[in-house]
């Protein structure tokens, strides 16, 4: 019988990604229900000493394919790996990041295990009897589509990063590490990473931002939000949904339900009125300041400190303050 949910706990160069630990926390949540086990699932080469952060974070388990096959993400062998987990354990549940490695290798296991998949939730729930509820918006985000599975096992989910709330780590938990050996069928594998060119860095990732400098159509100068993130340790340009159709911004800096989830530390809101769609992308920050000429802007009510004012204005002051 099904049972057990097992979450995909993606590392990239050997560096465990939040959303794995985001994904532990939620499990943990879900397992409460049932009283499962949250169990992890680590491929990579090289990588079973990451197994203990997992554990930290809520694993009970830990089953990893520690081989060089699984060296850098190709799709096949990674899909290899993951359906021999799903085989042998039967898990109820299986979550998985709505990352880039998420959404590519999710589809190909719900294929193989004749099962359905959930893309990019945003919520999950679970009753009694072990039956997930998968939220994600749908409709172009107009509205929100729970989604279930009820006749197949397991239940499988993407999920946004940056939604759910990881554990704090507890060094002292413990849990099993179990090394699994997969039998290949390389005659299948064919696609070679030859090389790995990465991306010039510029700005953090939003999601990865400790603060978010964020601008919205009241904002006339970018340069100067750009030169504050500049100044402030760990901060990164972000941007209202605006910004981006004006062809101002990056897709990928856009907050909101059609761009990211973002739970900063501090969120600088300039210029933004705090249209829902935007909420729902940020109102999860720990500390949010909203800059806006309008004090009836909506933004204010999701604000722990509200300035009104000029953006123009506070950027200049606090440019030169910094
Ligand atoms: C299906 C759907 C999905 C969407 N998804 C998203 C999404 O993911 N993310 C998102 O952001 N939006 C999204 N939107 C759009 C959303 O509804 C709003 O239109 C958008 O968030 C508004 O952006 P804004 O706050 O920058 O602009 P506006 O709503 O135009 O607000 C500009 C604000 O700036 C203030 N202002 C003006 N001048 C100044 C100044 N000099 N100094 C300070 N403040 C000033 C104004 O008072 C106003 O409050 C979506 C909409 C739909 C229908």
């Amino acid at each position: 019988m099904a049972k057990n949910i097992f979450v995909f706990c993606e590392q990239r160069d050997g560096q465990i990604q939040n959303v794995a630990l985001e994904l532990l926390g939620v499990a943990r949540e879900l397992a409460e229900k049932t009283g499962e086990k949250v169990n992890a699932v680590l491929l990579g080469h090289g990588v079973t000493d990451k197994a203990d952060e997992l554990i930290a974070h809520g694993a009970d388990t830990v089953y990893v394919v520690d081989h060089e096959n699984l060296e850098k993400f190709v799709t096949e062998p990674y899909a290899q790996a993951m359906t021999h987990i799903a085989r042998k354990y039967e898990p109820s549940v299986i979550l998985f990041g709505a990352t880039s490695i998420g959404r590519d290798l999710a589809p190909r296991l719900s294929a193989r295990l004749r099962t359905g998949l959930t893309a990019d939730c945003t919520k999950l729930e679970m009753d009694e009897e072990g039956n997930l509820f998968m939220t994600r918006p749908a409709f172009g985000g107009n509205l929100f589509a729970t989604i279930i599975c009820p006749d197949h096992r397991p239940q499988m989910s993407t999920v946004r990063p940056g939604v759910m709330k990881k554990l704090e780590a507890d060094p002292a938990r413990v849990g099993e590490v179990v090394a699994e050996s997969v039998e290949w069928d390389a005659s299948k594998f064919a696609v070679t990473v030859l090389e790995e060119v990465k991306a010039e860095k510029g700005e953090a990732n939003i999601e990865d931002a400790k603060i978010l400098v964020s601008c919205g159509r009241g904002v006339k100068n970018l340069e100067s939000a750009h030169e504050l993130a500049s100044k402030i340790k760990g901060s990164a340009v972000s941007s209202s949904r605006t910004l981006v159709d004006a062809g101002l911004m990056d897709h990928e800096r856009q907050v909101g339900q059609t761009g990211k989830t973002v739970r900063p530390e501090a969120y600088l809101a300039f210029g933004i009125s705090g249209a829902i769609q935007h909420l729902a992308g940020m109102e999860e920050s720990e500390f949010i300041v909203a800059v806006n000429t309008d004090k009836n802007a909506p933004i204010f009510k999701v604000a722990n400190l509200g300035i009104v004012a000029d953006a123009e204005a506070v950027f200049k002051n606090l440019n030169k303050l910094l």
